[in-house]
């Protein structure tokens, strides 16, 4: 049995025809800068991640870059993520001029530490270095969110902002205190990202900037387009950070089947979950399946699975056995951003963040896809258990 890690082209398949229609309007209308489709598609994820303002863009390392420069972020100010998460939330962070400070991550959930946040935070302030701590990006990492409540805590306690990093979380529910709460909800600013292996994938780059603020939504609609309100005048320096009206044609189409495929995802998860009990490898102790900390499954959807990431004793070994048997897997992350050579500069050494250290040598990504089935789960699963049955 052969089982890819994705199948976009199954997914595509189904949609073939309502896709193609909608994407001819586009090209028949030959307006491909920030069209109808785009107007129409805000609209509609704003209403989705139940947020005020949703303002597309040309992708979601753009999506972080443009609500950096939309708070004023700049040489002065440092800010706060984890090293644990796709180069883009730190790749932003340095493109604008800012310095990063990193903290730890939660053990079970991968997402920030709101601990070692506020560590981290108050170390900051004792430090009085010239870049003061400005705001805070906790990831939504593969699906999940991050615990927001003592992150919001903190950062009204210190006065920064919040941008949510929900490029792996759309539709990701958090159980705040005061009810659920939707990725790109909670923070002063939430970011999307519709690359083709996201959940919402597009043909191509895009993503989306979510916020209540609309004097933030103002701004980064005039970052959007080079910084001007009125064509050709140019009160602050933007860039091109648009998004094609193709791109949001497929969108459209494809939003209407998201939640039926996050449900889908979260139905293999489950079946994952058994499976994997039943080997009694998580028993043992060899394997861990994902803690999907906020547990109930449908809607209210609080884990969309973007990913389904287990630890495994003998990672790599794992990860060859199951190439052999045409498995495909993926390892997210595989070195810490702190001990990147490009990030060298920063001073951090191996040892400062164990949690991370620790997840980037076990964590292992299986094919969660929504069109995967049953028996190709059956067979991934019996091909783990055969690994370490055959003595690693
Ligand atoms: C994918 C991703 C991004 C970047 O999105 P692009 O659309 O690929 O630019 C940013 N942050 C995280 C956590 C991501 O997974």
């Amino acid at each position: 049995m052969n089982v890819p890690f994705l199948d976009l082209k199954a997914q595509y398949k189904t949609l073939k025809q309502e896709i193609d229609n909608k994407i001819l309007e586009v090209v028949e209308s030959q307006k491909f800068i920030l069209g109808s489709e785009v107007t129409e598609l805000e609209k509609k994820i704003a209403s989705y991640t139940e947020t005020k303002y949703a303002i597309g863009v040309s992708s979601g390392s753009d999506a972080l870059i443009v609500s950096l420069m939309a708070l004023g972020i700049g040489k002065d100010d440092a800010i706060v993520t984890t090293p644990f998460t796709f180069f883009a939330t730190v790749g932003a962070i340095i493109r604008v001029g800012a310095r990063v400070v990193f903290c730890d991550i939660d053990k079970k959930t991968y997402n920030m530490n709101p601990d070692s946040l506020e560590d981290v935070i108050k170390v900051e302030i004792k430090k009085q270095s010239s870049s003061r701590v400005r705001a805070i990006i906790p990831v939504h990492l593969y699906g999940q969110c991050a615990d927001m409540a003592p992150i919001l805590a903190s950062a009204e306690k210190y006065n920064l902002s919040v941008i949510e990093d929900a490029a792996q979380a759309i539709g990701a529910g958090y159980p705040s205190p005061s009810g659920v709460k939707n990725a790109c909800g909670m923070g002063d600013l939430g970011i999307l990202s519709f690359f083709p292996s996201k959940n919402l994938g597009a043909f191509g780059d895009g993503g989306m900037i979510l916020t209540d603020n609309e004097k933030l939504a103002e701004k980064v609609r005039i970052l959007r387009v080079h910084g001007a309100q009125n064509k050709y005048f140019h009160d602050i320096i933007g860039g091109n950070f648009r998004l094609d009206s193709i791109q949001a044609a497929v969108l459209l189409v494809k939003l209407k089947y998201l939640d039926h495929w996050s449900q889908k995802r979260q139905h293999n998860a489950l079946l994952y979950d058994r499976l994997f009990d039943e080997t009694g490898l998580t028993a043992k102790g060899i394997l861990q399946v994902p803690d999907a900390v906020y547990k109930p499954i449908g809607i209210p959807r609080y884990h969309i699975y973007n990913q389904y990431v287990i630890r495994a004793k003998k990672r790599d070994e794992l990860q060859k056995y199951l190439t052999s048997k045409r498995i495909a897997t993926a390892i997210y992350y595989p070195l810490a951003l702190h001990l990147q050579k490009c990030f060298a500069y920063l001073g951090y050494k191996e040892g400062d963040f164990p949690e991370t250290e620790k997840a980037t040598t076990e964590v292992l990504a299986l094919p969660i896809f929504p069109e995967l089935d049953n028996d190709q789960q059956e067979y991934i699963v019996a091909s783990i258990k055969e690994f370490y049955e055959i003595g690693y």
